[in-house]
């Protein structure tokens, strides 16, 4: 017989874990208990040896599908154990730092709601251990039912029941609610009948629907009716971004998209994320998703959708509930706005929404699942710091401008906040700073320094400066590298990697902008090796939303004469007036875009002519025997600098575009000719520097076709490369990489 205490940390809180091991000790004859405390759970332990090492081993194999072990210790024990294994209480306090993101439907749930024997048939707010809202009900931790807007709901005799027993699936599940006791649903007008099915009626009749979701408000309509999605883009003013698509299960998802064995199980899981599928079959209305040949499908995340979308077998649009690029509504009453003129029935329940956070956006390129945005079912995930990291000060890092997140640094962990949105937007600037309020409450964080970006200009800067903290300014192209480094477990002593960010903006060290650039770089510090070669924009912002603005200044260095002279733009060009020179990579997109005819005028988001352009190289095949056939770049010299230069690019896309080439196969010919000469350059600087590993982050690497080719180059000449996962590689990462930074300072510097 032997004696242990074992002590678990990680995300094993509010996630089912206690009851599990409860679980293992009985089956395995085990004395004892188990409890929550301040470090995470306490387990003691009597019992033959080989049953405890039975129970760690079964635990780290296979924990509860919520859960995460960061560490597991196991010390032998002196005091004895009574007979028995009992749940306790919590004492003290819970961990630090680990909320639970919340959690889609899960398969127990999802049958239950759909069995007339079950209390639950048809209730659409059931949830267990294994499933349903966490961080979006929380107020303050600990975690348990008093702390969630679920506080004002008394349980009943029968939840009360499985709330207490540990060995129900719902023990301690505390957002736990059933038809007698929990919140209900209703549709606004009301309509005699169930709610529910109702709302289904309503869609299936080509009614817009807002539905009240985990994170926030969704507007829904069938996908497969025309005039519904070009009512809803009308109604939302939202011109050309993607809509999300969500169906009841698979089968109906498949008859859209491909949908490979990965992105099956990626879009099952807890997380639930939006997947970008590749379309094929049945074509839906060109309005659903413009000139793209993706289309972002999700699975019923709530027992509500599912319910909603069980009598339909077409998927339906399920878009975030806001008026063009505002945060997503959260309040009942501020949902109802929506009915005007926007949704035709608003399908609600009273669970309160206590933080917003849309859907997560995941892609799979090159078999990897790449997040690109980061919130519902990941946030607020910590992210464990690499190696030499476990004495970074608490910090807050500021984040960018577009798709904005913040990220606090405490314990030697990083909590990276969920996808805020674009700052411009007073109301996200607004959810911003609240948002960073509720952090700092919630993870009990008080930064002792905040990084921002360089950019004098960015909101988040400014708000950085306004806290009055030490400030640590951290140029974009290096933090977008640390983001990189910090996901692939970099430590912070290891030597220097090449970077390669091919991105849209971002303020580089000499004031300039920057947006295609090749850094030796480390935590501390990045040094610019290369660039792609700077090319005025005319009209600065006007060039970002104005493609043919970027053509015109790229024909222009490259000597070509533009279709159409325009006197005004050559004069600003000339004299430096409102055309500053960018050495971004976006801009050379939007600019081969426009020659194609695609955004050319207008684009109705960053980066919408770069995934129009994917899309259609998506449409034409050019093998690695055709190397030939990629448009030239030319490799040169810029003030001392590498640099890419696509002038000999622009005779041939003027040659083309004379001899009727089609534009499929022009796009196809350009990601090839940008994929060589990026690895060719960054072959001749690891060499030149004696660097095996390269890093790639930047906006434009979400761009399947051109990451695809750049990594398969680089590893087939021997490099290792590292690249973005769970971080998003757009701004969405860029707080993780400069609060990896200023850690590095801070740490430097003690
Ligand atoms: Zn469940
Ligand atoms: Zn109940
Ligand atoms: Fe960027």
């Amino acid at each position: 017989m032997e004696q242990a205490e074992i002590r678990v940390r990680g995300r094993v809180q509010g996630v089912g874990f206690r009851p599990a091991v409860w679980r293992l000790a009985r089956e395995l004859g085990l004395a004892g208990e188990v409890r929550n405390d301040a470090e995470g759970v306490l387990i003691r332990v009597a019992g033959e040896g080989s049953a405890i090492t039975d129970l760690l081993d079964r635990l780290t194999r296979r924990p509860p599908p919520l859960a995460r072990i960061d560490r597991l210790e196991r010390r032998v024990a002196s005091k004895p154990c009574e007979p028995g294994f009992r749940i306790m209480d919590s004492t003290g306090g819970v961990a630090g730092t680990e909320v639970a993101p919340d959690a889609a439907l899960c398969a127990d749930c999802a049958r239950e709601v759909l069995d007339p024997a079950e209390r639950r048939h048809r209730y659409a707010l059931a949830n267990c251990t294994q499933c349903g809202p966490r961080f979006s009900i929380v107020h303050h931790i600990p975690y348990d039912r008093a702390a969630t807007t679920m506080a004002t709901f008394t349980l009943c005799a029968a939840c009360r029941g499985e709330y207490g027993d540990p060995a129900d699936r719902r023990f301690h599940a505390e957002a736990i609610a059933c038809p007698a006791c929990g919140p209900r649903t209703r549709l606004v007008p009301e309509l005699p009948g169930d709610a529910v099915a109702t709302a289904t009626a309503l869609l299936a009749a080509g009614r817009i629907v807002a539905v009240k979701g985990i994170g926030g408000y969704h507007l829904a309509c069938d996908a497969t009716d025309a005039t519904a999605v070009a009512r809803l883009r009308a109604a939302k003013r939202r011109e050309t971004k993607p809509f999300a698509l969500m169906a009841c299960d698979l089968a109906v998802i498949r008859r859209y998209c491909t949908v490979s064995p990965q992105e099956a199980d990626l879009l099952a899981g807890a997380a639930a994320p939006i997947m970008l599928l590749p379309a094929a079959g049945r074509a839906l209305p060109d309005a659903v998703a413009p000139g793209l040949t993706t289309l972002g499908c999700m699975l019923p995340t709530t027992p509500l959708h599912l319910l909603l979308l069980q009598g339909l077998d077409r998927p339906v649009v399920m878009t975030s509930g806001n008026i063009t690029d505002a945060p997503q509504i959260i309040d009942d009453d501020e949902a109802l706005t929506l009915l005007h003129g926007v949704a035709d029935y608003v399908l609600a329940h009273d669970r309160p929404i206590a933080t917003r956070i849309d859907d997560s956006v995941v892609r799979l390129v090159a078999g990897t699942p790449r997040v690109l945005r980061r919130a519902r079912g990941f946030a607020p995930a910590s992210l464990p710091l690499p190696d030499g990291f476990a004495a970074t000060p608490d910090l807050l890092a500021a984040g960018g401008e577009l798709k904005a997140t913040f990220c606090l640094l405490k314990n030697g962990a990083a909590i990276l906040s969920q996808h805020i949105g674009d700052l411009e937007e007073a109301r996200s600037f607004d959810e911003y700073r609240r948002s960073i309020a509720r952090y700092a409450t919630l993870f009990d964080h008080t930064p002792t320094a905040i990084a921002a970006d360089l950019h004098p200009e960015y909101l988040s800067s400014k708000y950085a400066r306004e806290t009055g903290l030490p400030l640590i300014e951290v140029q974009h192209h290096h933090a977008h590298i640390a983001a990189c480094l910090v996901e692939s477990a970099r430590p912070l002593a290891a030597p220097p990697v090449l970077g390669i960010v091919l991105d849209g903006l971002g303020w580089g060290e000499d004031g300039t902008i920057w947006g295609g650039e090749f850094l030796l770089a480390d935590y501390h510090a990045a040094r610019r090796l290369g660039t792609l070669k700077p090319v005025a924009m005319p009209g600065g912002k006007a060039a970002v939303r104005e493609p043919w603005r970027n053509l015109y200044a790229h024909l222009r260095a490259a000597g070509q004469q533009p279709e159409t002279p325009h006197p005004t733009l050559d004069a600003m060009i000339r004299n430096g007036v409102n055309a500053p020179p960018a050495s971004s990579c976006g801009r050379l997109f939007d600019a081969m875009a426009a020659a194609l005819g695609i955004c050319r005028e207008r684009q109705g988001h960053e980066g919408e002519a770069a995934a129009r352009l994917e899309a259609l190289a998506c449409r034409h095949t050019l093998h690695d025997e055709d190397d030939a056939l990629a448009y030239p770049m030319r490799l040169a010299t810029h003030r001392d600098l590498a640099c890419i230069d696509p002038t000999p690019m622009w005779h041939a896309v003027v040659d083309d575009v004379a001899r009727g080439i089609p534009p499929a196969v022009m796009a196809a010919r350009f990601h090839k000719g940008l994929s060589i000469a990026v690895t060719t350059l960054a072959c001749t600087l690891a060499r030149d520097t004696c660097l095996d590993t390269v890093a790639l982050s930047g906006g434009c690497f979400q761009n399947a076709v051109l990451f695809e080719q750049v990594e398969r180059r680089l590893r087939m000449a021997g490099l290792t490369v590292l690249s973005q996962s769970i971080v998003p590689a757009n701004d969405g990462g860029l707080s993780l990489g400069q609060a990896a930074i200023a850690a590095a300072r801070l740490i430097a510097a003690a």
